[in-house]
């Protein structure tokens, strides 16, 4: 049976290795081609459509999102194939929408989630804070 499985990251550790990863540098460029690694021989759901993630499209790909309960904290997220290729703009407002659901079935409360992309600084004010996709 697949189950969502979500990682837990530092928010300013993954951003500085997805920043190096963009620039190519090893290390982080081999951090995330092995993100799922110790999933390897269990099955995994999209994030966002709840389908399994076919054993062919192993490793999934990951979207990194802010974590709405604390703001230091990024999760990374495994995404099928076809959730991958929709439109960027698409695939992050689905995310947050997603999010603000998980947000409010936990805590009862709504939350204002405000996109930024990952290398940017969180928002200074305490009243709100980014995600990043
Ligand atoms: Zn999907």
């Amino acid at each position: 049976m697949a189950e969502l499985v979500l990682l837990s990251f530092d928010r300013a550790e993954i951003a500085a290795l997805h920043k190096q990863s963009v620039n190519g540098e090893p290390e982080a460029v081999r951090f995330f081609q092995n993100l799922w690694a110790d999933y390897r021989d269990q099955s995994l759901d999209c994030f966002l459509c709840d389908r399994e993630i076919p054993e062919a499209e192993f490793p999934p790909i990951c979207c990194i999102v802010g974590d709405i309960a604390d703001p230091t904290k990024a999760i990374g997220c495994p995404l099928c194939e076809r959730c991958r290729d929709l439109p960027q703009m698409v695939r992050w407002n689905r995310c947050m929408k997603m999010l603000r659901q998980m947000h409010r079935a936990k805590t009862g409360k709504d939350f204002h989630y405000v996109f930024s992309p990952l290398n940017r600084q969180p928002h200074p004010s305490p009243s709100r804070r980014r995600g990043r996709c």
